[in-house]
């Protein structure tokens, strides 16, 4: 069945709105539904008329606003003024919300598009931080000029198999302008690490499970080296060297 918004007879009734696939259609849905039987586009409408057509929803006029995410236009006097304080105009008809698995439109809703939640979750498995720099939210950016506000930027991820799919990950706002690559190229990651030696490979596995490069003994033996005295150093240059031969 296809619904649309400027045949009103095909509409569900805006009072009791009876939708298959949706169940109990919230006050977004209804007061979409209002909009479009009882008020229509280019015509002005006032807070008392829309309280009164929902008199036991409180968060209508909530829920008016919501519609804007939804492409709806929906003016005040503050931008028009040739309407009274009390009155708002539906300039323009957005989302069929009424029909369900609308998606918001994108330059509308892109930016509310992940919820609280959603956020929470990327941002903590980030560690939050910005995955291009290393910058911590809150953190001064090292000229000193900015501290960083971290956001969640689009990627494309290249899978070993199967098609590529797109996630986000946390950058700081500075390297979210700075326009790195697009794409998250697993693939072509672990074929370069199938090119280390087997020591190497098993060294770098160890380090993504700990999520940290560990120290190895090597790193900890030439920091120590740095620190001995010329004599001691040459002494241990001429044993290593001698045995290299
Ligand atoms: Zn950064």
């Amino acid at each position: 069945m296809t619904i649309v918004a400027d045949q009103p007879q095909d509409l569900p009734d805006w009072r009791n709105p009876v939708i298959p696939g949706m169940n109990r259609p919230g006050g977004r849905v209804r007061v979409a539904l209002w909009l479009v039987s009882e008020v229509g586009e280019g015509n002005p409408f006032t807070k008392t008329e829309l309280r009164a057509a929902f008199p036991d929803e409180s968060q209508i006029d909530r829920r008016l606003r919501d519609l804007r995410d939804w492409g709806w236009v929906i003016h005040n006097n503050r931008d028009d003024e040739s309407l009274r304080p009390e009155e708002q105009r539906l300039v323009k008809c957005g989302v069929p919300v009424w029909i369900p698995h609308q998606e918001r439109p994108q330059e509308v809703g892109a930016k509310s598009a992940l919820n609280a939640a959603e956020r929470t979750r990327i941002l903590s498995a980030d560690d939050h931080m910005c995955r291009s720099c290393g910058i911590a939210a809150g953190e001064e950016y090292e000229d000193g000029f900015a501290t960083a506000k971290l956001v969640l930027s689009r990627r494309d991820i290249v899978h070993r198999q199967g098609p590529a799919t797109t996630t986000r990950v946390t950058l700081c706002e500075r390297c979210a302008k700075g326009g790195l690559s697009q794409t998250a190229d697993v693939a072509g990651f672990l074929s370069a690490v199938e090119q280390l030696s087997p020591l190497e490979r098993r060294a770098f596995a160890r380090w993504v499970e700990a999520g940290k490069r560990a120290r190895g003994e090597m790193e900890r033996l030439w920091g120590l080296y740095g620190t001995l005295p010329a004599d001691a150093r040459r002494e241990i240059l001429r044993d290593l060297a001698s045995g290299t031969e």
